[in-house]
């Protein structure tokens, strides 16, 4: 068992609060990934589970025990940063010993431990090594070693793969994923990298300016973002945006944009009648704009929209489009074609849209 849980927890640095209010439960061995831009608290939140930073206001417990004034050693949780940091002048079965040396664990043992996470980082042939032979990958993998051996009751990643390049991250990302699911431990993870956040946690929190903006499964957070910052924060190319209004004519209700009038269901027109707003932000992904009749289609409304730019991906390619003064990106297959110039009609998957209030950013839908 390692849950963790935050109650109330702030931090101050002088005037800034750099975390406010935070509440969350990390359930035992779930992978939690917290995300969100620069300066938005994340590596605060870490530091402070970790013990690394004094909490100004609230509790953080761990299965249950009060750890606030725990000094870091005794809090059994395994920080592994961006820098990891390996003893140059050791080996590599020397770095992964020290801490444990440490802790006076027997002879027989360390090796044990050593062996068993090297095998589930398959870095059994680099034990004697030194680390400037070794590559980024297999150093950020013998750091992760070096937390295994711990066995913590939680790891803490802190943007551990940030220092990779691209190929390998991709590969790393994979690779964390199903040490996960052999370690069988709470993990939190703490990355600015939304793809990351997609693809590897159970759940993801989305920080901005020290206050979580919403929790969820990536694909919950995804298809139902909370507010406009989250609903901008997650997905690539991130969603589209336009100002609209909400007019009713007869017995239907549109959201009018400049160039666009685009017709609400009942069960939509009945969810925004509570809220009382009329000027609002629609928003709706590259993938719910279609070029071509799709499954689904409900005889849902086209706009002729201009193709600007075509940007083929290889599996897919992206169409930045115009209807009058405003834009939008649409993702289309691969074999679909179109020039720069074309005129499309753009069919709007309604069913998809968003539609956020524009002064409190909340998702009215
Ligand atoms: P990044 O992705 O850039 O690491 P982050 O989301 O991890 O960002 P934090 O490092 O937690 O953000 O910082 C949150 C806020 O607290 C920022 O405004 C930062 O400038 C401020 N801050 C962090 N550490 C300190 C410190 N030691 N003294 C003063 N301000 C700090």
């Amino acid at each position: 068992m390692s849950e963790l849980k935050l109650q109330n927890v702030s931090k101050f640095f002088g005037d800034v609060q750099a975390v406010s209010n935070m509440n969350l439960t990390i359930a035992d061995k779930e992978f939690l990934v917290l995300v969100g831009p620069s300066g938005c608290g994340k590596t605060t939140t870490l530091r402070m589970i970790a013990g690394l930073e004094e909490i100004s206001k609230g509790d953080i417990f761990i299965d249950g025990k009060l750890i606030n004034d725990l000094s870091p050693r005794h809090r059994n949780v395994a920080v592994v940063f961006q820098n990891y940091a390996l003893y140059p002048h050791m080996s590599i079965y020397e770095n992964m010993a020290y801490g444990l040396r440490r802790r006076k664990l027997d002879k027989d043992e360390i090796k044990r431990r050593i062996d068993e996470a090297a095998n589930v980082l398959g870095i059994t042939s680099l034990l004697k090594r030194r680390p400037t032979q070794l590559s980024g990958g297999q150093q950020q993998r013998v750091a992760l070693g070096r937390s295994i051996v711990r066995q913590p009751a939680a790891f803490l990643f802190d943007e551990p793969l940030s220092a990779l390049d691209a190929k390998l991250r991709v590969q790393m990302r994979a690779e964390l994923s199903k040490l996960h699911d052999r370690l069988q431990s709470t993990i939190v993870y703490v990355t600015h990298d939304q793809v990351e956040a997609m693809t590897m946690g159970d759940r993801m929190v989305v920080m901005n300016e020290g206050l979580i903006q919403q929790v969820g499964a990536p694909k919950e957070v995804y298809n139902h973002p909370d507010n406009l910052f989250v609903a901008s924060f997650v997905g690539s190319p991130p969603m589209n945006f336009v100002d609209c209004t909400l007019i009713s004519e007869a017995e239907n209700t549109y959201v009018v944009t400049e160039s666009m009038r685009l017709p609400l269901s009942p069960a939509q027109v009945d969810k925004l009648k509570q809220k009382n707003v009329d000027q609002m932000v629609l928003g709706i992904r590259a993938e719910d704009l279609h070029a071509e009749p799709f499954p689904g289609d409900q005889g849902f409304p086209k706009v002729e929209m201009i193709v600007e730019v075509v940007e083929p991906l290889g599996f897919e390619t992206h169409l930045f489009l115009s209807s009058g003064s405003e834009s939008m990106i649409g993702r289309v297959s691969a074999n679909f074609e179109p020039h720069s110039g074309d005129k499309l009609e753009i069919l709007f998957n309604m069913n998809k849209i968003h539609l956020f209030d524009p002064k409190t950013g909340e998702n009215l839908l």
